[in-house]
């Protein structure tokens, strides 16, 4: 290890690496050879758990004012702390504050949403494609030859999202016959677009106008190279192409006679491509596993080298089979060193600006918890439980206040805190954390962190 080249810095209490690729070079370099341990890890993240102060909950949290007696005993039993999953006062999107709680830089490795929606959906990306996520839309032909949006999401209700997928999937681009497009729809109205050819860059811009326009945008090139003129020009003819095609399609005369919004169009955002990182198993020696309900959390497991297990009733929605996710988590361990368990509808309802929902939900994590250790060996499993950032339920959307951690298991000292909450955990034994810490605090405790210096 050159120490010359290493910078560490003062930071909310503890050192951390300023390069996160020199933090993974370490770790790949000095992975213990053998573990001492089979102790196992599952880690629960509560999407968007923190909160703002509620009125009308008298100045609580949902997450204060919910009944939560196994977060609070597991918090009791076990040390605390906040995180400042990306880094103080920056809000997080899901998928940037996914890979950091995993111990990656988002600042180095993030390269858009659309690949980790790929994977999330099961396609296998090639390093060179270009990834988008996808929304069948309604749009109008203007004079000015213009697309004029009437629904970005065409109803929400597209049941017939998996033809009109395919009648799009591999379509030629007259331009670019060369350019393979691949479509596959995810839900609802949603879908994922690949471009797969050579010279792609996505560093382009949007066509879905993210409802601050009425129109279509024309994608844009980002920087000046030719790769990113190039990929621009085709997304502007495939997004023509799309809407010829599914605007022919008999299943929009279907829908305009039943008095639905044609899905005449699908709008692109997000482009990405497949990060270039470490898996956890190279970093840490650990096989891992993912139950999930959402394809972006899917997406970004698999990125990390996860293996994703099928949880029948596993969804990303409020009435997602908890119990069943606790379950398939807690046996997996059998197989897995590591289990990550995402849990989506607390953050779903601060999107919905309803605290109430928010706090059914976060009392349903609760429930989760409480099947989740009752049905793996506590004496050899660490229990970790935080988010992926806070979302408001005043405002509906992420804010960049920190999010409450819980450690839990055999070799965690005990801190003076009793009760899981934002407020409870600023007093933690842990202190502030960044992110992309937390890997390395959770495999210290199950002796897969390796020895820095000799
Ligand atoms: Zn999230
Ligand atoms: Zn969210």
């Amino acid at each position: 290890m050159d120490f010359d080249n290493l910078c560490v810095f003062w930071s909310f209490g503890m050192h951390i690496f300023k390069d996160s690729l020199m933090m993974e070079k370490w770790l790949l370099f000095n992975l213990p050879g053998s573990t001492e341990t089979s102790l196992k890890t599952v880690l629960v993240v509560s999407d968007g758990l923190g909160d703002h102060p509620i009125p009308s909950l008298r100045g609580k949290t949902p997450l204060e004012a919910a009944r939560t007696p196994t977060l609070d005993k597991l918090a009791d039993e076990g040390t605390t702390g906040l995180v400042h999953v990306i880094a103080p006062g920056i809000p997080p999107g899901s998928d940037a504050g996914h890979l950091a709680l995993l111990g990656y830089d988002p600042k180095s490795c993030y390269t858009g949403r659309g690949a980790f929606e790929a994977l999330g959906a099961g396609i296998s990306l090639q390093p060179t494609d270009i990834a988008f996520r996808g929304n069948f839309a309604t749009v109008q032909s203007t004079r000015g030859k213009e697309l004029r949006i009437l629904d970005r999401r065409a109803g929400r209700h597209v049941p017939e999202g998996d033809e009109l997928a395919k009648l799009v999937n591999r379509l030629s681009l007259p331009s670019s016959p060369d350019i393979e497009v691949i479509v596959k729809r995810t839900a609802e109205h949603r879908c994922v677009v690949i471009l797969r050819g050579a010279n792609l860059s996505q560093k382009i811009g949007d066509t879905d106008s993210h409802s601050r326009s009425d129109y279509v945008q024309k994608s844009i090139p980002l920087d000046s190279s030719e790769a990113a003129q190039y990929t621009a020009s085709v997304v502007n003819e495939l997004t023509r192409e799309f809407h010829r095609i599914l605007s022919a399609s008999p299943i929009n005369a279907e829908r305009r006679k039943s008095d639905l919004p044609e899905a005449n169009i699908v709008l692109l955002r997000g482009a990405g491509t497949l990060p270039e990182i470490s898996s956890l198993k190279d970093l840490y020696g650990i096989r891992a596993a993912c139950v999930a309900g959402g394809a972006l959390y899917k997406g970004v497991a698999r990125s990390v080298g996860m293996d994703i297990l099928p949880v029948p009733g596993a969804t990303a929605g409020y009435d997602t089979n908890a119990e069943a996710k606790a379950k398939a988590a807690a046996k997996t361990l059998s197989k897995h060193d590591f289990v990550f368990l995402h849990f989506k509808p607390t953050d779903s309802a601060a999107h919905d600006k309803n605290p109430q929902k928010k706090i059914e939900m976060t009392e349903k994590l609760d429930h989760l918890l409480s099947t989740l250790q009752s049905a793996i060996d506590r004496e050899n499993t660490l229990i970790a439980i935080t988010s992926d950032h806070s979302t408001s339920s005043l405002t509906g959307k992420h804010i960049g206040d920190p999010v409450p951690l819980l450690i839990n298991g055999p070799r965690v000292r005990n801190d003076v805190v009793t009760r899981f909450s934002e407020r409870a955990c600023a007093n933690g034994g842990l202190g502030h954390i960044v992110g992309k810490d937390l890997m390395p605090i959770l495999m210290n405790y199950v002796g897969r962190t390796p020895k820095y210096g000799a």
